[in-house]
């Protein structure tokens, strides 16, 4: 059982929630690291913030006071009543919250997009969902200045590595293709109540404005990685083999010998670049 103080420390009321295992909730109660998300969030009056999984609200009081617009969408329903309750009641929140309470894979972010700024997306998010998560984010990178999250440090590792890097794949590369990645500093599991088993790591996501290296069929780019990563102890020849010709491999100056992981996100590009003018 995990309680906190409700917003305005005049309060006396507490709210007590049962974590639950299924919706990956860990609530962050250290204010050291608390503060250091925030610095390296760094929240400014005119931003507009999406928020995933505020839970208890650690990260949310915070990202308020700086002035910011905050959208919010958390799946629990009671920690969802509990923060509507806290932070949009009139006096202790404002009309700069909004609490979405659903599931953040099916919500739709592109309504949330006003003209005037791009928005800036944060979040301490569940653990089980994160990849997916990722992915369905990456939807709208148009509409997103950046990214900070708190994730496993194993997965923010694979957001980062390079090619060669034994944790290099699919989730590298298709994050790479959209943002610029940089691992910001790890958080150890006593910074979490209840804490997990894991190391987590904070990573800042940068989507670029315009991508350096487009693919021109998007569907086709993420069937070639895909399939390469499907099968990554099979050499490219074998594992693309329904895809392209090991001849074309070769005309692209690709070695046809390498493996997946060998490959780097410019050889993935021209490989679905070749495909895809072919059809
Ligand atoms: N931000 C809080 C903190 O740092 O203490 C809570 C973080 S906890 C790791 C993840 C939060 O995401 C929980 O509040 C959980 O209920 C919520 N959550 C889990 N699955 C979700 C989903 N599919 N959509 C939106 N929120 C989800």
């Amino acid at each position: 059982m995990s309680s906190f103080t409700t917003a305005d420390n005049s309060s006396t009321e507490k709210f007590q929630h049962k974590a639950r295992k299924r919706f990956g909730q860990n609530f962050l109660h250290d204010q050291n690291i608390i503060r250091r998300i925030i610095t390296a969030i760094n929240p400014q009056a005119d931003d507009h913030i999406v928020e995933i999984g505020p839970g208890q609200g650690a990260l949310t009081r915070h990202l308020l006071s700086s002035g910011a617009r905050l959208d919010a969408i958390e799946l629990d329903r009671d920690l969802a009543a509990h923060l509507q309750e806290t932070l949009q009641q009139p006096g202790a929140g404002n009309s700069r919250f909004t609490l979405h309470q659903a599931d953040v894979l099916k919500f739709d972010m592109a309504p949330l997009a006003t003209t005037e700024q791009r928005m800036r997306v944060v979040g301490n998010l569940p653990y089980n969902i994160s990849t997916p998560c990722l992915f369905h984010l990456f939807q709208y990178h148009a509409l997103i200045k950046d990214m900070v999250f708190m994730l496993q440090l194993e997965v923010v590792e694979r957001l980062a590595a390079q090619s060669g890097d034994d944790d290099y794949g699919r989730l590298s590369i298709m994050t790479q293709y959209y943002c610029q990645v940089e691992q910001l500093f790890t958080v150890p599991p006593g910074a979490f109540t209840p804490q997990p088993k894991v190391n987590s790591a904070i990573v800042r996501l940068t989507p670029y404005e315009t991508l350096p290296m487009p693919a021109h069929d998007l569907k086709c780019f993420r069937n070639v990685v895909r399939t390469a990563f499907n099968q990554r102890r099979k050499t490219l020849k074998n594992s693309l083999r329904g895809l392209i010709t090991a001849a074309q491999l070769t005309d692209l100056s690709i070695d046809v010998n390498k493996r997946p992981e060998n490959l780097s996100l410019s050889d993935y590009v021209l490989i679905s670049n070749t495909i895809s003018s072919a059809t």
